[in-house]
């Protein structure tokens, strides 16, 4: 996670969180999947004997973690895994920047594209015949049950304002605690450089 401009660090929605912090208040944390393969979670999980601590000090109100179906209002902190592929993804997006308090791109399809950015150099209808209809797979069931895909997979902060960056693939659960427990405490997320890597 890199230091932000000013201009988007907020600092007083850090202050907030170092409020509730001092008022015991949880922090409300989500955290959401879109174009991605759940690796980035997976490395949340490693986090191991310190989610015992931030089970402490946040209230997960929404995850693929957990059970919640819809993404609640007055979110705290959202850690979002995965790139923006598809109309789902959009709406979702939106919806997250609408709110949540704090974003943070969370993994490097997040933070650019990544592995789902992969099928950019292929106009749409050609990818969806060579993956459903001229390969294994069966023929497109239409936008009712696939959501219909955006020309171009997009990084998180091509189409909403993101507080913060944690790059890696997956983040390494060093890298996502640093990050994780600054937000916590309120501070600025500043990782050192060797937690700056993409890959
Ligand atoms: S950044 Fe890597 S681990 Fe995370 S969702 Fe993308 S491909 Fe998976």
């Amino acid at each position: 996670m890199t230091r932000l401009p000013a201009s988007k660090a907020e600092p007083g929605k850090r202050r907030e969180a170092s409020d509730q912090a001092q008022t015991g208040a949880k922090v409300r944390l989500a955290t959401v999947w879109l174009a991605g393969c759940s690796g980035c979670h997976m490395s949340f999980l490693d986090l191991d004997e310190r989610l015992i601590e931030l089970a402490d000090a946040v209230e997960l109100v929404y995850s693929p973690l957990a059970d919640a179906k819809t993404f609640p209002e007055g979110v705290d902190v959202t850690l979002v895994e995965g790139a923006v592929a598809n109309l789902d993804n959009l709406e979702m997006a939106l919806q997250i920047r609408e709110r949540s308090r704090i974003v943070v791109s969370f993994g490097d399809c997040a933070v650019t594209g990544n592995v789902p950015g992969m099928r950019n150099w292929l106009p749409v209808d050609d990818l969806l015949n060579q993956v459903y209809a001229e390969g294994p797979g069966a023929p497109p069931r239409g936008d009712e049950v696939v959501p219909a895909l955006l020309p171009r997979v997009v990084p998180l902060h091509h189409i909403i304002p993101v507080d913060a960056f944690i790059p890696g693939c997956p983040p390494d659960p060093e890298r996502i605690w640093t990050a994780v427990s600054a937000l916590l405490r309120g501070e600025p997320v500043i990782l050192d450089e060797p937690m700056r890597t993409f890959g």
